[in-house]
Formats: structure tokens, sequence, C-alpha cells
């Protein structure tokens, strides 16, 4: 599932194929996505030029001037920027937006959980937006911030990483590194962990995200670059899917937990 790393790299991949361009056709070959594509949505984005490309939790938004369009890649989707128009889609290929200089940006989904919605409110408004919680790259996102939202939670400390009302954008793979690196287990009861222990886990999050981001995301069967060729190399995780490996720190065999149906990978030892 494209994370939120994933993500950033997808809005920067096409940022620069997109903005200041207009938009000469959009076409869609299925509109059933986990909603709808909204109907007219074709007359609708004609014409339109892009003004500037955000990201905000996984939705990617582009703003049109006349309007938003919010994007989700849902469990496989990817965005790849294709310079032949006659480029032949598959049953997999969804919609394109072809831009007045023929460049096209393809969306393929094999699973179709994903998601194009069009808005012309301010998307923080948005029904999918306004609740999320804060942006894990934020500089105004720290340990006291977590503190605060995770007073009250009795619940484990990695489900309220993965929830997007405490923070945006964590999924099952980051939250697991992300709590080794923090030496936290991932069982704890969030509201049982120290403000220091948060600062540290923050910054944890933070290196993370920053590090999967930098280095191109993380290996995905269904996710391609924008570029057209397959596949992330795959990186190095402490813990993700390691079960019963030896921890690259103390040797200690890795454990795996359910917590909220996923999996989740832990040191015993370093993780109290
Ligand atoms: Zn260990």
């Amino acid at each position: 599932m494209p994370e939120l790393p994933e993500v950033e790299i997808t809005k920067q991949g096409i940022e620069p194929f997109l903005v200041g361009q207009s938009i000469k056709k959009f076409i869609v070959r299925n509109r059933k996505l986990r909603w709808p594509i909204p109907e007219k949505l074709e007359s609708t984005l004609a014409g339109l030029k892009v003004k500037s490309i955000d990201r905000r939790a996984k939705y990617i938004i582009i703003d049109c001037g006349a309007g938003w369009l919010l994007i989700h890649l849902g469990m496989s989707g990817s965005l790849r920027v294709l310079n032949s128009p006659n480029d032949s889609a598959t049953k997999h290929d969804h919609y394109d937006i072809l831009l007045a200089n023929d460049t096209i940006i393809r969306y393929r989904d094999p699973r179709k959980f994903g998601a194009l919605l069009w808005t012309r409110q301010n998307p923080t408004i948005h029904r999918l937006i306004k609740n999320l919680g804060p942006e894990p790259l934020d500089q105004d996102f720290d340990g006291n911030v977590l503190y605060q939202n995770l007073r009250t939670k009795s619940s484990s400390i990695k489900l309220q990483i993965m929830n997007n009302q405490v923070v945006t954008g964590v999924g099952n793979i980051y939250a697991n590194e992300s709590l080794f690196h923090a030496g936290i287990r991932p069982t704890r009861r969030a509201n049982s962990i120290s403000r220091e222990k948060l600062h540290i886990l923050v910054t944890a999050i933070k290196k993370t995200l920053t590090k999967a981001i930098q280095s191109g995301g993380s290996s995905l069967r269904d996710f391609y670059l924008t570029d057209g060729s397959t596949g992330y190399f795959q990186h190095e995780y402490k813990v993700y899917g390691r079960d019963g490996e030896k921890c690259h720190i103390c040797d200690t065999p890795i454990k795996t937990v359910t917590l909220g149906q996923r999996s989740s990978f832990y040191c015993p030892t370093c993780q109290k």
C-alpha cells in the first residue's frame, strides 16, 4: 500500500510536469473507484490551468484555479508521467490527465480503492481533510503535541500513531520502524508513555519518513515510479517483516503481535 513517503514522492514526481500546464483533456475509462469519479469532470477540467500541487496526509491536492482535484492512491494506485499520447492503456489504467503539451498523467489502480474527487471549496474544509491530525513532518509536530493528543488514549501506542486524528500518514511499516528506533514496545498503553519518550518517538517518526522519502519510498509490488519504471528499491527494515530474525542491535529474535488486525514487529529486549 502506498504510504506517506510514496505519496510524497508521487507528488514531487508529477509536480514539475503539471504546474503551470493547461489540461487539454480528461479521459476516464472507469469511474468506479472507491467513490465514483464525478460526472462531467471531463468538461469541468478541460482548459483549466494547474496552479499548484500539495499533499495533506495521503491526499494529493491539485489546485486547478476553479477548484481542486483530490487524489488518493488507495491500496494499489499510482500516477505515472507518459510523454507519448499513443501509449496504450491497460484495463487497470482508469483515467488520464492529458496536458496541453501532450504529456499524460495516468492513474493505474488494480484494486480500485483509490479516489479522484473534485471540490470548489477550499480543501482544508473538505470532509475527508478537515478532521485530520497534524502532519508528521511539520515543524509544529513535536513530542508536546503528541503528548497532548495521547493523554486520554489508553489503547496501544502503535494503533494511536497509526490513527489519522493523532498524526496523519504513519502507516504500518513506518509505525513499526519508528517504535523500534524509539525503544517503545508497540503494545504499550499510549497514555503511559512519558513526554520525554514521546519526543524521542516523534524524532524517530520524522527520521524514518524522511529517510524513506529520500531513498524513493519502499518497494511495493503495485507501485510504479512516475517515469514508468517498476518498483522502488527495498529498504533495509529493522523490524518490519523480520519475525524470528535476529535484532540488528542485540541478536534477540524479533517477535510479532497482532494489533488492530495488523502485524506488529518488535524486539522484546530493545523495546520496553
Ligand atoms: Zn534488540
